[in-house]
């Protein structure tokens, strides 16, 4: 099992218990550039929708990642709250993929989080579906129900913005309880001059947390090689 719970555990070969199962390409924690605050990140594996300018194309594939027992995520939820985390940031890949597991994974979430006394800490969930794909889909719309709030929308290279935690500007991002109103309301139409991006180096991989804008990842490559750092491969080209 590969699950990166913090960026320094590393690996650990922990048995699931037998319970839903989420297909999952990684989990960082804190992560600072997908939501408010600090945040549990969870990114699962598989996404059909193939979104030009993806740059998270090694979450496209359904055989990839790991299975990791919903179970497990929740007791770094558990942790990820007892060191103050704000929220819960479900990413892709597309969750709605998954949603079964996604669902006992919110669930399990919000109890959690009413358990520790944390009934503050947010639930968000992207999807690359359009909002008339969840709306005619009682399933995605049940699932979906479950989080404070949803980015939802295909990633439209061609549609830059500089909304936050948006990657292109027909993306939306939805409060969908009265703590998501609260905590994302102030930000539904805020900018930003740069884009939030977080950059974490775990078992001798960087991963750019967060929705840089077009070009700015080639630009990065293009400023690390200058200086002597190159990558052997990266998820943002096929
Ligand atoms: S941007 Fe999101 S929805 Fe689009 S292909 Fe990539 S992972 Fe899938």
């Amino acid at each position: 099992m590969d699950v990166r719970d913090d960026g320094r555990t590393g690996v650990r070969p922990v048995p699931d218990p037998p319970g839903p199962v989420l297909r999952v390409s990684q989990v960082l924690g804190p992560v600072t550039a997908l939501g408010p605050g600090r945040r549990l990140g969870v990114w699962v594996q598989g996404c059909p929708l193939a979104c030009a300018g993806c740059m998270s194309r090694q979450t496209w594939d359904p055989r990839g990642g790991h299975d990791v027992a919903v179970e497990r995520l929740v007791r770094l939820w558990r942790r990820g709250l007892a060191e103050g985390y704000d929220g819960l940031t479900v990413s892709g890949g597309e969750p709605l993929e998954q949603p079964t597991a996604l669902a006992a994974l919110l669930d399990a979430a919000d109890r959690m989080r009413l358990a520790e006394g944390r009934a503050d800490a947010d639930l968000l969930v992207y999807t690359g579906w359009e909002d008339a794909e969840i709306a005619a889909s009682p399933e995605a719309t049940a699932v979906l129900g479950r989080a404070d709030a949803v980015i939802t929308g295909r990633y439209r290279v061609g549609e830059p913005t500089a909304l936050v935690w948006r990657g292109s500007a027909n993306q939306r991002l939805i409060p969908r309880t009265p703590l998501g109103r609260r905590r994302y309301g102030p930000h539904l139409r805020r900018t930003a001059d740069r884009p939030e991006l977080q950059v974490r180096v775990t078992d001798g991989a960087v991963h750019i947390v967060g929705v840089p804008r077009p070009g700015e990842l080639s630009a990065l490559e293009r400023d690390l090689a200058a200086r002597g750092v190159t990558f052997r491969e990266n998820t943002w080209r096929p």
